[in-house]
């Protein structure tokens, strides 16, 4: 044996410091490091400490980290401290009002997904998810019964989603050609982020989003200005309700939340609701089909309770018991979701 090999090094020092590299992300996010910088470029670890009421050894540890990780730049000036400034991811991604903002995902990450992941052994060792050791809440329906109980908690939610929607909605809503339809019903649409982009991408179609009632309540924080009036809300569970007509149904990342008899219910609701010829968009992370990947997939289902991340195939066989034959699959790397578009059929042979 010639010894450990560099890259081989490498590789395991980055899983091991990833959680460190993740958390310096969080904090810096959080204390609003990437948004002072914005308005304050060039501020020195003094100066930014007194800006965000910390100490000035912690600030300037944290601001050289994130330099390390190309988060911020620094500029040494003789005889001076450094000061700092954003890096352009920095100032495309981390800054809180930025048109592709991830800054809710990543509080989302921090408060809600870090601690689920400080649960992870028991997660492994129990098969379910650990909102109640990390929350004290036991909860079935992690909507209904975790992220809408309270005001704040619900609103950080929805920022999460909202942001990733934003960044990743326009790659969905242009997966494929949906000239043909007028109506499309965003189901679970959230606070309608997606939905906008789909009315953006195509001059000819209509929205409405379907979600709880908890969720569409609070449309107006999300879009004060009724940017486009093709985006309309409606209130109700999928579960249970009635869901709107339309000739297009989107389900962006739903059906991974929920296992099997789950999904079944919520396709045979919307097959009932369905004629010939009607589409089926469907959006998440498509594992590979010999479940090798994409890690980003495999990792998220660490601390999942009831749901499952599915193959392509997986999906299209679910959606095929329900008369939905995928048309087109679109696996997108350089995006956080890939999609696929089915059609409805009169009758379908289950064995084809
Ligand atoms: N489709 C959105 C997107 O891709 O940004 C949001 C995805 S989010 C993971 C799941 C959504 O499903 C949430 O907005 C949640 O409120 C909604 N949802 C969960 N259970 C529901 C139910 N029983 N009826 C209606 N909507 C529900």
């Amino acid at each position: 044996d010639s010894g450990p090999k560099k890259e081989e090094l490498q590789r395991i020092t980055d899983l091991m410091d990833g959680f460190k590299a993740s958390k310096a992300l969080f904090t810096a996010s959080k204390l609003c490091v990437f948004d002072l910088l914005h308005s304050r470029p060039g501020l020195d670890a003094a100066q930014m400490a007194q800006e965000i009421k910390a100490s000035a050894k912690g600030t300037e540890r944290l601001l050289e980290a994130c330099v390390s990780l190309g988060l911020l730049k620094s500029e040494e000036r003789t005889c001076q401290k450094p000061v700092y400034e954003n890096t352009d991811l920095a100032k495309r991604f981390l800054r809180s009002d930025a048109p592709y903002s991830l800054h809710g995902y990543i509080q989302h990450c921090d408060n809600t997904v870090w601690p689920l992941f400080s649960h992870l052994e028991s997660a492994v060792r129990e098969g379910t998810h650990q909102h109640e050791r990390a929350f004290g809440k036991k909860s079935n329906d992690v909507f209904q019964d975790n992220y809408y109980k309270s005001q704040e908690i619900k609103l950080r939610f929805l920022n999460a989603m909202h942001s990733i929607a934003r960044v990743t909605g326009k790659d969905v809503a242009t997966a494929f050609d949906l000239s043909t339809y007028k109506t499309a019903c965003d189901v679970g649409g959230c606070t309608g982020a997606m939905a906008y982009e789909f009315t953006k991408a195509h001059p000819g179609l209509s929205v409405t989003v379907f979600d709880l009632p908890a969720v569409v309540e609070m449309n107006q924080h999300f879009h004060p200005l009724h940017e486009d009036n093709r985006v309309s809300f409606v209130a109700g569970d999928f579960f249970k309700d009635e869901l709107p007509k339309a000739d297009l149904y989107i389900l962006a990342r739903i059906l991974h939340d929920w296992p099997d008899e789950k999904v079944h219910m919520l396709l045979s609701k919307i097959a009932q609701t369905c004629t010939p010829g009607c589409g089926l968009l469907l959006s998440e992370i498509f594992l590979d089909e010999d479940r090798g990947g994409p890690s980003r997939g495999l990792l998220q289902a660490l601390s999942m309770g009831q749901g499952k991340q599915r193959s392509a195939a997986d999906y299209s066989r679910l959606l095929k018991s329900h008369g939905f034959i995928t048309a087109h699959v679109r696996h997108m790397s350089d995006n956080f979701l890939d999609a696929m578009l089915c059609v409805k059929v009169t009758h379908i042979t289950l064995d084809d």
